[in-house]
């Protein structure tokens, strides 16, 4: 199905042909043409789809030439989607004289109330600060004729849905509404059924399946040796640009000066580090500056990074929708990449709860060449009857996980 089928105008499949899309990603194919017809759509599909221009082509044709009040807006969670999601529609905008402008909190007001009083067409906004400027009479949405909420079972996780409902509020009922989200779970139907007129669901594959480009792994090892797996991980698979992920916070901090101290171009972001430095770090990724981004899940979803060819669990996420969410940095626009997961004995538990979200086993493998200072069971079922001590590489085989300790290394 080429581009030219989907209805778009000419200005808009040139601005296409420029970014470079040569035909229209499963979402895309599906999406536009609803939503050129005005229909309320609801895509079960992660980031790395091709979602943005799935919403943003057909909102930019319906919207037509520039006036002075919003007429669309888009939600996100976390400024760097805002970013991003800006800095595609700007792109795909080119060949109209619509304006774009983007609203984040961490920066000064003044900027952005300037935008809305030149008149702009599109808000690109996370919900904290457009209501600030909606509660200082800055802004009105009353004109807005469509709304899309980006990433919603994140709005979801980060506690934003109150302020999502008091946006919505402002805006008027009749209007075209778009929802995404990788998962749906009830709080989100129930958002549908509030903000939503007989919404068409878009499915891309199973709603929970990641990518399914995506090779997924696990490297079973003792807490004592995460990170030597981990540099060993980098040198011995054949990757160019990774992600790692961490749980919290002081770990991706750890993880990142460990890294460093091996020589290896890393880049951190999470919450605690500035806007500032959370820019630099996604800009000196994207350039190539720095070969490994390490990153926690809030700092990271859905962030549109090309070219990802590994994603690195340094630890199992806490819930199985964050592994989806991680897994969706790789394998973008139908690319391949590999998941690789590092799994200790008590994250059992937690593999077991993702394998049951993806409806799919991951094969446990060993790092060939090296030197594991506990045993690792061949599969569960022998677990009791394994040799203990040094197990050098090789292939774990299917299943098996870590076993219990064995004797530690003589030093
Ligand atoms: P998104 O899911 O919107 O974050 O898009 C993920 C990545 O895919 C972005 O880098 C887009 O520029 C790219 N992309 C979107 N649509 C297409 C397409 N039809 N062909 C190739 N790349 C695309």
């Amino acid at each position: 199905m080429p581009f030219a089928k989907l209805g778009l105008t000419s200005a808009l499949l040139d601005a296409v042909k420029e970014l470079g899309y040569r035909e229209p990603t499963p979402i895309q194919v599906q999406a536009i043409p609803l939503m050129l017809d005005g229909k309320d759509v609801i895509g079960s599909a992660q980031t790395g789809t091709g979602k943005t221009a799935a919403f943003g082509l057909p909102i930019l044709q319906l919207m037509g030439k520039h006036s002075p009040s919003p007429r669309a807006l888009i939600l996100e969670p976390t400024r760097e989607l805002a970013l991003q999601t800006d800095e595609s529609l700007r792109r795909l905008a080119q060949a109209t004289n619509l304006r774009v402008a983007v609203v984040y909190g961490g920066v000064g007001y003044q900027k952005q109330r300037d935008a809305f009083r030149d008149g702009v067409d599109v808000i690109v906004a996370t919900p904290g600060r457009l209501l600030d400027h909606l509660r200082q009479h800055a802004l009105k949405l009353d004109k807005v004729q469509h709304l899309v909420l980006d990433e919603a079972d994140r709005m979801l996780d980060m506690g934003f849905l109150p302020d999502v409902r008091r946006i919505i509020d402002h805006c008027p009922r009749r209007r075209q509404t778009a929802l995404f989200s990788a998962t749906i779970p009830p709080e989100i139907e129930t958002l549908i059924r509030w903000a939503m007129f007989e919404p068409v669901t878009v499915e891309i594959g199973q709603r929970r399946m990641p990518a399914e480009t995506v090779k997924h792994v696990l490297y079973p090892v003792a807490a004592s040796q995460k990170s030597q797996l981990l540099l060993a991980l980098l040198e011995g698979i054949h990757w160019d640009s990774a992600i790692i992920f961490c749980r919290t916070r002081r770990g991706a901090d750890k993880v990142a000066r460990v890294l460093k101290q091996h020589d290896h171009k890393a880049a951190v972001i999470h919450s605690d580090r500035s806007q500032k430095e959370r820019q630099q770090a996604l800009e000196g990724f994207r350039a190539g500056r720095y070969e490994v981004l390490v990153a926690t899940d809030i700092a990271a979803r859905g962030l549109d990074i090309a070219d990802v060819t590994h994603v690195i669990n340094y630890d199992v996420p806490e819930h199985p929708e964050d592994y989806v969410h991680r897994i969706g940095r790789t394998g973008r626009a139908q690319a391949t990449g590999d998941a690789l997961t590092i799994m200790m004995t008590e994250d059992a538990p937690r593999v077991d709860a993702i394998e049951k979200f993806i409806k799919k086993r991951i094969e446990r493998v060993k790092l060939e060449g090296f030197t594991y200072e506990y045993a690792l069971a061949l599969d569960e079922g022998r677990r009791n009857s394994l040799p203990t001590g040094r197990v050098r590489g090789g292939p774990v085989g299917k299943g098996g996980y870590f076993a219990a300790p064995a004797r530690r290394k003589r030093r």
